[in-house]
C-alpha cells in the first residue's frame, strides 16, 4: 500500500487516526486573563502509515531517545555512567509516558497521521488543532 506519510509503496503498515478541530471563543464567563475557548473536533480520519515511518517516529520521540541513552551508557562499562544512563533514560521514557500514555506505537503512528494531514493541507489549512486518539480520549 501507499504510505500516506512518506508517499512510498510499502508492504507493511497499519491504519492510524487523527482528529482535526477548530477553536472559537466561547460566550459567557470570562476572566481578565483567561478566555474560554470551545473546540469543534472532527474525526477520526484514518490514514495508512508504513511501519518505517512509525519506527522513525518512535526512535525520535522522547521514549526512543530515553531507550538510546539507557543503552548507550551501558556500553561505557563504567558503573557510575551505567547508573546515570539508567536514570536519565528512564526519566525520559517516564516523561514521555506521563505526557502521552503507554500506547507509544499508537501515539507515534497517530503523530505521523497528523503530520500527513498537515502536509496535505499545507498553508490552506483552516484547522487550529490536531489531536491523536489519546488526546481526544482525555478530553472526554
Ligand atoms: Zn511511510
Amino acid at each position: 500500500m501507499r504510505c500516506q506519510r512518506c508517499k512510498h509503496e510499502r508492504a507493511r503498515g497499519a491504519y492510524y487516526q487523527c482528529y482535526v478541530g477548530v477553536a472559537y471563543p466561547s460566550t459567557g464567563a470570562e476572566g481578565a486573563r483567561t478566555r474560554r475557548m470551545r473546540y469543534a473536533i472532527q474525526g477520526p480520519r484514518k490514514l495508512w502509515i508504513c511501519h518505517r515511518c512509525v519506527a522513525l517516529s518512535v526512535l525520535t520521540s522522547e521514549a526512543g531517545l530515553g531507550a538510546l541513552v539507557l543503552l548507550l551508557f551501558q556500553l561505557t562499562g563504567q558503573p557510575e555512567w551505567m547508573l546515570f544512563g539508567i536514570f536519565a533514560g528512564l526519566l525520559l521514557i517516564a516523561n514521555y509516558i506521563a505526557d502521552h500514555g503507554w500506547e507509544i506505537i499508537q501515539t507515534c503512528g497517530d503523530a505521523q497521521a497528523i503530520r500527513a494531514v498537515q502536509a496535505e493541507m499545507g498553508s490552506e489549512s483552516h484547522y487550529d488543532i490536531y489531536l491523536d486518539r489519546g488526546q481526544v480520549k482525555r478530553l472526554e
